[in-house]
């Protein structure tokens, strides 16, 4: 039962209303209402919603409708992130967890783990405790095994993943792992699951061979209901009559698992198919199909493998899988990020000195695609601020406030956003990333607002232009621009007039509006580049691009000449644009994106080439290509 209590209510009321809940035998957990505070009670008796809602401060009582409580997204509409260490699975980056099978000894370990963190796994997976069909079978390292998985967190900075499989073990997982695996043939081991909501560290819960999604989520009850909240479902496919692959990888768990609960799910396609070459294609089909990320076995020689060699990938076909999701992740507003590990460094408390942790600044409201991409570039855990403009972004990163910057600068439809061009060009800040976001656009109205009662749309003249196909079908709108699409869909809330509507992103946060149509810009290859900008912080991983601005004398050939740079140094320009000088009409700065790390030592003779040959120089930095749809 949900008990949604009055706005205002103080400590002390909702303090003596959970005694009260408590001693009628309920279990109480507070959520965090938006707008009100929210209670959630869960016991095996309970009254008529008119009883709870005659207790002083309750304003409503609705029953949950599934077997499930803790789990269900009635309870807790907002998804969970659960947080191991610096990962966060749940939210816009995705975590592909990778490793053998089982641990086998230390050289082969550290060698997978050294491999899987290089392509861009985030946390590492191996059995110290194998639950094996036959008894004669390879039986895990046990404690041996958890030594070696702690030299590969102390060595490469991956979190460990790995299998539980009884209660008695629960103390050397405290002292060992940080996420613990409940496999599935123990999924309805009840004490286990007991065991692991009392540990407290986040549980990766497979789904069991024959097991219902109705089943699964009840499992994962017992955990929350134990008062562990940190729940990772694994779909890992269930017995079928097909037995050409090992199981039946079902997908539609993914989608179905997104509705019925806040938890997050991630896919293992290595035990779903039980065949090296199946993995990949279904490890692809399951980021498409909306998984938070993947468990996926890699084993250095998997014809030497103690357990599941012929479904474990080789590592470059686990390189080749993670360049594959980098592709996919934008299509379903994802992000693979391949220096996630290392950028958490710069999100803690520095310690020479005890700088604070890094800020970034972005324009617009929240939801906007700005604060998207800050989101898939950091992450949720850096502290955000935002402002109401772009100019405005760069002066708080100018004047240090912000210790990063993030502003649109390229749309694959629409072209350059001049502003912020303009901008580096004034500005003294170096570009220290780029981050890609496919850009969707819904019609977002008020709850039951009918399409046809529309007289005026909000949004920001970007997304009019990318939205032309769809917008001349209704030539009778007006449509007002706004500075961004988030403020324009805040807008339409607050408004309440159901003439009425907003294009964006459909965020879903905004309680009360709804999609009146989805994905109606013109063409859905609608992408949208943001750089991200410092003053002198830098970010630390591969660095494969590099933006520079440059003026030539106004003479044949001048161009030219810069140009030859490029050619005789096998460089490949990514973007070349010309820009007019403000000051100097008919005077033009050449905007140029080029696949090279200028900032390079070996370098230095092309940027001091480039230097001699041009009237006016500027490096804008080199950072770490944000797509790799093209190939190297
Ligand atoms: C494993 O992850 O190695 C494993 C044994 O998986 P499952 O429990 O899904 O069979
Ligand atoms: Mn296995």
């Amino acid at each position: 039962m949900i008990l949604v209590l009055a706005k205002g209510i103080g400590r002390e009321q909702i303090e003596s209303l959970k005694e009260i809940l408590r001693q009628e035998g309920h279990m109480v957990r507070e959520i965090g209402g938006v707008e009100e505070p929210v209670l959630a009670i869960v016991g095996k008796n309970y009254r008529e919603p008119s009883y709870y809602e005659s207790l002083p401060g309750v304003v409503k009582a609705v029953p949950i409708s599934k077997p499930y409580k803790l789990v269900s997204r009635e309870l807790h509409p907002d998804p969970s992130v659960i947080k191991i260490g610096d990962v966060s699975l749940g939210g816009d980056r995705l975590v592909v967890i990778a490793g053998p099978c089982g641990v086998e000894g230390r050289k082969t370990t550290l060698d997978i783990a050294r491999k899987v963190r290089e392509y861009g796994a985030v946390l590492f997976r191996g059995g110290a405790f194998k639950p094996r069909t036959s008894p004669y079978a390879f039986q895990g390292m046990g404690e041996e095994g958890l030594k070696i998985l702690r030299e590969v967190r102390e060595e490469t900075g991956l979190g460990i993943v790995t299998e539980m499989t009884s209660p008695g073990q629960a103390d050397l997982m405290m002292k060992y792992v940080d996420v613990v695996q409940i496999g599935a043939r123990n999924m309805q081991n009840f004490e286990l699951l007991k065991s692991v909501g009392r540990i407290g560290k986040p549980v990766l819960l497979k789904r069991g061979l024959c097991a219902t999604i109705e089943e699964w989520l009840m499992s994962a009850e017992y955990i929350l209901s134990e008062g562990n909240d940190q729940v990772i479902l694994c779909e890992r496919g269930i017995r079928t009559f097909e037995r050409y692959t090992r199981n039946t990888l079902d997908l539609t768990a993914v989608p179905v698992i997104k509705k019925l609960t806040h938890l997050p799910i991630i896919v293992d396609p290595s035990h779903a198919t039980g065949i090296r070459a199946k993995v990949s294609p279904m490890g692809r089909a399951a980021i498409a199909a909306g998984a938070d990320g993947l468990i996926i076995e890699v084993h250095t020689e998997p014809d030497k493998a103690l357990s599941d060699g012929p479904q474990s990938l080789y590592p470059h076909q686990f390189e080749q899988l993670m360049r594959d999701l980098y592709v996919i992740a934008p299509v379903v507003g994802k992000q693979v990020d391949y220096a996630y590990l290392d950028k958490a460094s710069i999100m803690k408390p520095r310690s020479a000195g005890a700088r604070p942790p890094a800020t970034v600044v972005y324009s617009g409201l929240p939801g906007a695609f700005s604060h998207k991409a800050c989101l898939q570039f950091f992450g949720g855990e850096v502290p955000l601020d935002n402002c109401s403009s772009f100019k405005e972004v760069f002066q708080r990163v100018e004047s240090r406030q912000a210790s990063f910057g993030v502003v649109p600068v390229e749309n694959s439809l629409t072209g350059s956003v001049h502003e912020n061009y303009d901008l580096l060009l004034d500005n003294d800040l170096k570009i220290a990333g780029e981050v890609i976001l496919r850009i969707k656009h819904n019609l977002m109205g008020l709850s039951d607002a009918p399409i046809e009662e529309i007289e005026r749309v909000y949004s920001h003249p970007q997304a009019f232009q990318q939205c032309r196909d769809f917008l001349e079908k209704h030539p009778d709108w007006d449509l007002v621009s706004y500075k961004d699409t988030g403020s324009a869909i805040q807008r339409v809330k607050e408004s309440a007039d159901p003439r009425e509507a907003a294009i964006g992103e459909g965020a879903e946060p905004i309680a009360g509006m709804t999609v009146l149509k989805e994905g109606i810009e013109s063409n859905p290859r609608n992408f949208t580049r943001f750089v991200v900008i410092a003053k002198d912080e830098s970010l630390p991983g591969p660095k494969n691009k590099s933006s520079i601005i440059y003026s030539v004398s106004d003479k044949p050939g001048a161009l030219f000449e810069t140009l030859r740079i490029f050619s005789e140094n096998d460089i490949n320009i990514v973007k070349i644009e010309s820009r007019p000088i403000h000051s100097r009409p008919w005077v033009y700065m050449f905007y140029v994106d080029l696949e090279i790390d200028l900032a390079e030592e070996r370098n230095k003779h092309i940027m001091d080439a480039l230097i001699e040959k041009t009237e006016f120089f500027k490096f804008l930095g080199s950072y770490n290509r944000g797509s790799q749809e093209k190939s190297e």
